[in-house]
């Protein structure tokens, strides 16, 4: 029987998460939710200069609002912990003895002066520079020692050795690879304060961490093949390689900052959910079936496979983004709506305390725009009006454009409006409001839109607003009244 499938996303906490290392993670959770395999999420935060506790927990953050629940991990645990590389120092260390032992690694006493000067003087040449020179390589293993004991300087490099072939693997994504030996260096694997270098600490970790496949962006393609090194020096199984092609943006070029927003935290405050972002993250580099665009989770989870995966560049169309928001907010339970767009309803006018208590109140406000909205944060555009109370703020346009439009008889239209919302033999529910509304088209020979549109401003402050009887009837009686009232007062009494 094949392995367990066991995969790994494994962010540098140098920054907050970005859509590419976001679409990583989805095919690393996703592989492993439809193999049936393990998720192990590391943070690789050996740089201590650029790695910082605040952007770890952004990225947990942004991990768990994603919904991408790690089996092992920060915060969970797991048999292979820990999870942090900065805690698995001895690890490491243990397998440069191991190396050691195996005649694999060798000290490498050159000055950072002495290989800068060796670089310039290959430059100056005109030719490119080979790398390192090996210079260390052969020094008397005796002498070494000494050197050590008398407190030398020193990194440990790989010992890549000389009769090794090209180094050729098979890629889940991108096929057949084959990298000349040659032209890899001994490369560093221990620095000389004792750090590991990022290559050492992945092949460790990876190794120790039983990971079967490496799904990562294409940025460590060029990193593969040393790694491979480090796997045979170390005796280690080659785990497969599934490398991902680069998200660019829609002017084809890669996909920065100068197209907007590059984090998920960005995109959650601006209005899209969760489930958009997975779906369409998904789709950059991969198919279910070529067509299909809407792919809930647990579709995504059971179909997920490597060999979908496309090796041609993915472009980031935010138009095709904010249209499938749009469907996902239409597909939403309205008491996910409400708490998904908690912040955006209270700029509109909401308290959290009322949130709490009246939830249900605050549901039914979801079908007002989930017709229309492509963000969550469109309400705290479209909402306020809910909250004015018995206050109307007009919109100087729609009084113009509106009220005050020759021959339309707003006033006309508006008094006798009021006059239906007044009587309480009506229900207080969107239907029969609006039918007495309605009925008045006929009594008063009078267009819908003009009979209904100056009531709009009145109730709304505006001549575009939500539905507008399925907002009254969320309001209250006295408030409405109360609106009209002053929209009366104010526009007409001086006439
Ligand atoms: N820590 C690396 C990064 O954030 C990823 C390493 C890997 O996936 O092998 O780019």
């Amino acid at each position: 029987m094949a392995q367990p499938v066991r995969v790994r996303f494994a962010p540098s906490p140098t920054g907050k998460l970005h859509i590419g290392g976001a679409r990583t993670a989805i095919y690393n959770w996703a592989f492993a939710r439809a193999t049936g395999g393990a998720f192990v999420l590391r943070i690789e935060d050996t740089d201590p200069e650029r790695s910082t506790e605040e952007n770890t927990q952004i990225i947990l953050r942004a991990m768990r609002w994603l919904g991408l629940d790690w089996d092992e991990g920060p915060e969970v645990g797991g048999a292979h912990g820990p999870y942090r590389q900065t805690e698995r120092m001895e690890t490491y260390a243990h397998a440069l003895e191991d190396l050691k032992a195996r005649g694999a690694a060798y000290p490498c006493f050159c000055t950072k002066e002495e290989l800068d000067a060796k670089r310039a003087a290959a430059e100056a040449c005109g030719g490119a520079y080979g790398g390192y020179d090996r210079a260390c390589r052969d020094i008397d293993p005796g002498e070494a020692r000494a050197r050590i004991e008398a407190g030398e300087p020193h990194v440990w490099r790989l010992k890549v050795p000389d009769d090794r072939g090209p180094i050729e693997f098979d890629d889940a994504v991108y096929g057949p690879m084959s990298f000349p030996a040659d032209v890899m260096d001994d490369m560093i694997l221990v620095r000389s304060d004792g750090t590991p270098t990022y290559n050492f600490a992945v092949v460790c970790d990876d190794a120790n961490m039983g990971i079967t496949h490496v799904i990562r962006g294409d940025d460590h393609l060029s990193n593969t093949p040393r790694q491979i090194l480090i796997y045979e020096a170390l005796g280690y199984a080659v785990p497969t390689f599934a490398h991902l092609s680069m998200i660019l943006g829609a002017d084809g070029k890669k996909l920065s900052k100068r197209h907007g927003a590059t984090s998920v935290e960005e995109y959650r405050d601006q209005g899209y959910l969760p489930d958009t972002m997975v779906n369409f993250l998904a789709l950059l580099g991969w198919s279910l079936d070529g067509e299909t665009t809407i792919i809930p989770r647990d579709v995504l989870c059971s179909a997920f496979s490597l060999d979908r995966i496309t090796k041609k560049d993915a472009v980031f169309d935010e138009t095709k983004l904010s249209w499938m928001n749009g469907q996902y907010i239409q597909r939403m339970d309205p008491d996910a709506w409400v708490r998904l767009s908690r912040p955006w309803l209270i700029e509109a006018g909401a308290t959290e305390s009322d949130i709490d208590e009246r939830p249900e109140w605050y549901a039914r406000l979801y079908p007002l725009l989930a017709e229309r909205e492509t963000r969550l944060s469109e309400c705290a555009q479209k909402l306020p009006y809910l909250f004015w109370g018995p206050h109307v703020d007009l919109d100087e346009t729609s009084i113009r454009k509106v009220l005050l439009k020759e021959g339309a008889r707003a006033e006309e239209a508006l008094r006798a409006c009021r006059a239906v919302l007044a009587d309480e033999t009506i229900p207080w529910a969107c239907d029969p409001l609006q039918n007495a509304c309605r009925a008045l088209v006929e009594t008063l020979d009078m267009k819908a839109k003009l009979l209904f549109q100056p009531l709009r401003v009145a109730v709304c402050g505006n001549m575009v607003s939500p539905p507008l009887f399925e907002s009254i009837e969320l309001m209250d009686r006295a408030d409405v009244l109360a609106r009209i009232d002053s929209t009366l007062e104010r526009v007409f009494a001086s006439q």
